[in-house]
Parts: C-alpha cells; sequence; structure tokens
C-alpha cells in the first residue's frame, strides 16, 4: 500500500478521498487554491499545499503546480477525484512519467473512451449496444452529412467527439436544419474541447439513463456493481440519483452488465469506470464511459457494501484485486440527492457564506459534505456542496427516509436546491419510479 497519495481535487471528493486514505492507514496530501485556504478538509489532512489563486486554470487545473506539490510532499500518487484534470489523458501521463502512480485507468484507455466517437468503435467491437448513427465522425461533405441524417431518421443530435459535462450537443427534427446545426455545434466544439469533430446519433426521445459500475484490475479479472439509475437530470446534469433502477428486469441489467465487465477485459481497462447507457423499450444503448469515480458512486457503495475509493486505491497500489463477481451482492435501494447552491427554482447560483449548517442523521442517512457553519462557497467553482444519500430495505422506505432527512435539514445565508428535492419526493411519477430524462425539464416548465 502507498504510504502517501495527494488528492489533487476539492470539496466533497477531498474529503471522500481523504476519509478511504485514513482507513487504509495512508497519509494525506490536499492541495488547494487560495479560495479553499480554509476548508476544514484541508486542515484534516496531514499536509496540505496551495497550488495557485482561485480560477480553476490557475490551480486545479494547473498541471505543474500538481506535480510539484507531489514532488515536496514526497506523494507516491495521486488521485485525481471528478472533474478537472480526471479525464485528462496528458495529465495521467505527466503523472506517470513524473514518477507516480495515477489513480485510475492508463492513460492509453482515458484516451480511447475520451474521445466518443473512438470509445463508440471499441464498445461495437466489444459487442456492447450502441446508439444508431453516423459510423464514425461525421464528414465534411454537406450531401454526405444530409444523406447519414435520412439514414440515422430525424430527430438526430449532433454531438462532439470531445464533449462532456453535458455540453457539445444539439437535437435537430428536420433536415432543414442540419447543416446549420453541424455548423454550429463544430465551433462551439472547437472552441470549448479543443477538436471540432462531432458525429450524429438517432435522438432517442423518451429514455432513461441506466449505467453499470465497474471495477477492473487491468487483466483478467473484471466485475460489474449493479446499476445506477440517473434520469433525474436538467440540462443534462444529474440531479437524483438511485440504485438500483426501478422496474427493470433483473435478466436485462445482467446480460448488460456482463457485456460492460467483458468489454474491460477486451480494452485491459483498469480501475473504477462506468458504462452509461440510454434506456428504451428494453434495449440499452451506449453513449459513453467515464473512466473516473463519480459523484453518484455513493449509492453503489451503499447497496453494495464495497468501498468504490478504496478499491481504486487498491487496484493502484497493485495489490492483487480479489473481489469476484459472486461476491457482489445487491441489498435494499439507495438515492442520491446533489445538494446545490442555486436557487431552488430559477438555478441561479448563490454562493456566500453558510451561516448555519445542520445535518441529517438517523438510519439510512450518509452525508458526504466538506460544508460546516461559517463555511464560505466560493464563486468560482461548481455549485454541489453536499451530497444526501439514504438507503432502506426498499425504494419506499429509501423514499420515506430522505423526505425525513430533507425535513431535518438547515442551511442558511445562501440558497440551496433542497426545496426542489422535497417536491420531487413527493412527485406521483418520482415514486412510481421509471421517469425519463426530460421528466425534471418537463415538470419544471410545467411550474406556474
Ligand atoms: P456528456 O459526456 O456531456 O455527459 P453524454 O453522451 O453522456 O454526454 O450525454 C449526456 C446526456 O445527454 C444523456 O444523459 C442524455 O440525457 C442526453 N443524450 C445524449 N445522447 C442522446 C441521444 N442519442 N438521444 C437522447 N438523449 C441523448
Amino acid at each position: 500500500m502507498f504510504e502517501k497519495i495527494l488528492i489533487a481535487n476539492r470539496g466533497e471528493i477531498a474529503l471522500r478521498i481523504q476519509r478511504a486514505c485514513r482507513e487504509l492507514g495512508v497519509k494525506t496530501v490536499v492541495v488547494h487554491s487560495e479560495a479553499d485556504r480554509d476548508a476544514m478538509y484541508v486542515h484534516l489532512a496531514d499536509e496540505s499545499v496551495c497550488i495557485g489563486p482561485p480560477a480553476a486554470r490557475d490551480s486545479y487545473l494547473n498541471m505543474p503546480a500538481l506535480i510539484s506539490a507531489a514532488e515536496v510532499t514526497d506523494a507516491e500518487a495521486i488521485h485525481p477525484g471528478y472533474g478537472f484534470l480526471a479525464e485528462n489523458a496528458d495529465f495521467a501521463d505527466r503523472v506517470e512519467k513524473s514518477g507516480f502512480v495515477f489513480i485510475g485507468p492508463s492513460p492509453a484507455s482515458i484516451r480511447l473512451m475520451g474521445d466518443k466517437v473512438s470509445a463508440k468503435h471499441a464498445m461495437i467491437e466489444a459487442g456492447v449496444p450502441v446508439v444508431p448513427g453516423s459510423p464514425g465522425a461525421l464528414p465534411d461533405d454537406p450531401e454526405e452529412i444530409l444523406r447519414i441524417g435520412r439514414e440515422v431518421g430525424y430527430p438526430v443530435i449532433i454531438k462532439a467527439s470531445g464533449g462532456g459535462g453535458g455540453r457539445g450537443m444539439r437535437v435537430v427534427y428536420t433536415e432543414a436544419a442540419l447543416l446549420n446545426a453541424v455548423t454550429m455545434t463544430r465551433a462551439e466544439a472547437g472552441a470549448a474541447f479543443n477538436n471540432p469533430e462531432v458525429y450524429m446519433e438517432k435522438f432517442l426521445e423518451n429514455p432513461r439513463h441506466i449505467e453499470i459500475q465497474v471495477l477492473a484490475d487491468g487483466g483478467r479479472n473484471s466485475i460489474w456493481l449493479g446499476e445506477r439509475d440517473c434520469s433525474m437530470q436538467r440540462r443534462h446534469q444529474k440531479v437524483i440519483e438511485e440504485a438500483p433502477a426501478p422496474g427493470i428486469a433483473r435478466r436485462l441489467i445482467e446480460r448488460i452488465g456482463e457485456r460492460c465487465a467483458e468489454a474491460c477485459r477486451k480494452i485491459g481497462y483498469r480501475s473504477a469506470g462506468t458504462f452509461e447507457f440510454l434506456f428504451e423499450n428494453d434495449e440499452f444503448y451506449f453513449i459513453e464511459m467515464n473512466t473516473r469515480i463519480q459523484v453518484e458512486h455513493t449509492v453503489t457503495e451503499m447497496i453494495t457494501g464495497i468501498d468504490l475509493v478504496q478499491q481504486q486505491i487498491r487496484i493502484a497500489a497493485g495489490e492483487k484485486f480479489l473481489l469476484r463477481q459472486r461476491d457482489i451482492q445487491i441489498r435494499g435501494h439507495a438515492i442520491e440527492c446533489r445538494i446545490n447552491a442555486e436557487d431552488p427554482f430559477k438555478f441561479t447560483p448563490s454562493p456566500g457564506r453558510i451561516t448555519n449548517w445542520h445535518v441529517p442523521g438517523g438510519p439510512g442517512v450518509r452525508m458526504d459534505s466538506h460544508v460546516f457553519t461559517d463555511y464560505v462557497v466560493p464563486p468560482n467553482y461548481d455549485s454541489m456542496i453536499a451530497k444526501l444519500i439514504t438507503y432502506g430495505d426498499t425504494r419506499e422506505q429509501a423514499i420515506a427516509r430522505m423526505e425525513i432527512a430533507l425535513s431535518e435539514m438547515v442551511v442558511e445565508g445562501i440558497r440551496t436546491n433542497i426545496p426542489l428535492h422535497r417536491e420531487l419526493m413527493q412527485d406521483a411519477h418520482f415514486r412510481k419510479g421509471g421517469t425519463s430524462i426530460h421528466f425534471l425539464e418537463h415538470k419544471l416548465a410545467q411550474r406556474p
């Protein structure tokens, strides 16, 4: 096992990784920007290093500063968390070339899956079903693009090969709008992801977002740890996640789960990862793979009892990966509400000082958050300040516990989306389960 790990992230995930390290007896180095200097998790770490000013590009995205921080503290490995540099193959490369272990997959795997066109190719070869669409990146010839559009059938969605975080996508309903949409998405993708390549997919009208968690050792051993339903989204951003996915036949989940584990073996995947699918009419369609720990990993931990962050660290340390598929037992149901510092219905960010912070507790309640009373939410980063997770023997019990937990929670000084979550827990469609990825936007559009 490592002696010391550097955590190249901030907020709740920096604390989550720190907790995993402490349990493993590993010392931690936390890096922080000037804006995060006073965070509690920074003081809880064995060591901390300031890596620059608040702007992420000068701190959490600053590769030389991160590598230097690892050098001066004698850390052996770097955990990237999620977001920032977690899926940056060049960073993983630099980490390895500087003599540190990158806690994640190989740079080659990150590169393969980071490009959505190459990822889809790899999945087709591995026998994983994908969304029907263009055979690869769209060509320049407008006639050819129109022909592909007719073949795929409208509506279609134009997506950036290098896209991520719900950006770089455009839905097209008619042939007349196609060429313009391709041009615009290419321009945006060039500016945002430094890669103007786009591809086309059939736009599925009412799918659910279902994803499969995997763990793999880079060799012959790979397993899948059940599924998550992340259909509750706004602007392609997840708001609530749960596991298992309500109302899907186990044999369908098992079939796709086994395909994912097999795909890991085919591409030599190492570490934790997630295969994301759209699910419609009992069919799964691969959309992308995330080569990192995800925000919503918690719900899988609750129903499997397996600490995914610890597993990532153990695999990176080269420990023999001993988990087998038969060890994975799904028990009960878990739900996660992402608590954001924002107006609950207008969604404008609400940074600032939290004057009172009281967290819920009781059976089956888990709170992953770096926040405390008098904490100042910086305006520079993502608005998520906490993840509230509840667990129950049944989905009904998990929902009931979530309602109670949300009602106990107190956050003063800033606005949060807790009122939206309380409304959603009451919603008849959500309570029934199985709503599509468009449900939340439709519901919000109908609000007076
Ligand atoms: P990102 O990497 O930006 O998250 P994804 O490919 O994972 O991009 O897609 C994000 C979300 O966009 C999906 O969860 C879904 O809501 C929507 N989406 C993507 N592709 C399609 C499609 N072919 N049909 C319908 N919705 C889609």
